[in-house]
């Protein structure tokens, strides 16, 4: 089962979420009721903590 990564909007708040691909996703955050959005993470994830502030830039966000 792939992970799925959201984003809210609102408080920035990023979810892992295992999930079947045919799976609603999903569209509101528990915490503040924001918008998610959902974020393919490519190779440059790994990148997060070695000091490079990148990564944002290179990630697809799916509507
Ligand atoms: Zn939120």
């Amino acid at each position: 089962m792939p992970i799925y990564e959201y984003e809210c909007e609102k408080c920035k708040e990023v979810l892992e979420v295992l999930q079947n691909p045919n799976d609603e996703p999903l569209k509101k955050c528990e915490k503040c009721g924001g918008e998610l959005h959902k974020v393919i993470a490519n190779s440059t994830f790994h990148l997060y903590g070695s000091g490079f502030y990148t990564t944002d830039n290179k990630r697809k966000y799916l509507k």
